[in-house]
């Protein structure tokens, strides 16, 4: 088994990296190659087909992605064609709940994906992930090819982009209390503190996929998240930096700030059944680990 990681550099990759080194480089007879974008450009047909004809995968792991941009995702088709080309046998590739249907029912589940158009915001980002589910039942249909998706809800952890105008709140949270406490100011959160998430900590996700590579069976995706009963607020998941951090400053809601959709409440109930011992890390402490490696890496990290 020689798994090839696209975007091996990213936050979800890393995390991959970072349990594939724990299990002492993986299970016995695996191979694992992380790529970056550094290796070849995945945009280009020709550099696709030649890292993957150089490093011959029998399994893939597809997390690169234009995250945030708009119509970029459409790269992943050629992903799927060298795949095909070169005889990998599986492809596990990672959508996000934001490619749902605008207006539906919770909680979501995986069968709702195609039931309606997106958020007008990321239709373009929306439409490409979809793709990859209509690619993925055609190739079984087609060729018989076992390949298929993990849903994560949203991500956090090590590796993050803390970028705090591009960033996702978890991290943009988490550079912007390190930033108040240091220069004695207030912490200023966007928005009322209302809305809801579920929030995955990398690590556990690195370990859902490698599950997914090595057992689970459909091509069909899954949802990978927490429970619909650990969803937490916005003002919880601040309260929890705060804490984290130890600021002792005054923190601020600002309410000309968007706040976005107001939940996107994902099911777990099929990861459930298939995994019932699967327990997630507790968010305080994959929190806190989170914010230990955003102190001690600083100088360094993505922002
Ligand atoms: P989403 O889950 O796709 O909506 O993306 P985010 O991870 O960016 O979460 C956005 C939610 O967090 C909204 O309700 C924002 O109002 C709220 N929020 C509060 N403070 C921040 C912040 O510093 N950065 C970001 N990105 N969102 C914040």
């Amino acid at each position: 088994m020689r798994v090839l990681v696209t975007g091996g550099s990213g936050l979800v990759g890393m995390a991959i990296q970072h349990v594939v080194k724990e299990e002492r480089g993986g299970y016995e007879g695996e191979e694992w190659i992380f790529l970056s974008s550094k290796d070849a450009n995945l945009m280009s047909m020709k550099e696709t087909r030649d890292v993957f004809r150089k490093h011959q995968p029998t399994h893939v792991i597809h997390l690169a992605a234009m995250v945030g941009g708009l119509f970029k995702n459409l790269k992943c088709n050629l992903d799927f064609w060298a795949a095909h080309e070169v005889g990998v046998v599986k492809v596990v590739s990672c959508l996000s709940t934001c490619i749902f249907p605008d207006k539906t029912t919770y909680p979501i589940n995986e069968t709702m994906i195609h039931n309606g158009p997106p958020h007008e915001s990321n239709f373009g980002y929306a439409y490409a992930k979809r793709m990859i589910d209509v690619h993925n039942r055609a190739y079984f249909e087609q060729h018989g090819h076992c390949y298929t998706a993990v849903i994560p809800t949203n991500v956090f952890g090590p590796h993050d982009n803390y970028s705090i105008e591009d960033g996702h709140v978890l991290p943009g949270l988490i550079h912007k209390t390190y930033i108040a406490k240091k220069e004695g100011k207030a912490l200023v959160v966007w928005g009322s503190g209302t809305p809801k998430r579920q929030f995955i900590y990398s690590l556990d996700l690195a370990r859902l996929f490698l599950w997914v590579l090595r057992e689970y069976p459909e091509v069909d995706p899954i949802i990978l998240s927490v429970g619909e009963e650990d969803e937490v607020s916005i003002k919880e998941a601040a309260d929890t930096v705060v804490q984290a951090l130890d600021f002792k400053g005054e923190v601020i809601y600002d309410n000309s700030k968007s706040d976005g959709q107001f939940k996107k409440t994902a099911s777990n109930a099929k990861l459930c059944s298939y995994l019932p011992e699967f327990r997630f890390t507790p968010f305080k402490q994959a929190l806190k680990e989170t914010c230990e490696w955003f102190v001690a890496n600083y100088d360094t990290a993505r922002k």
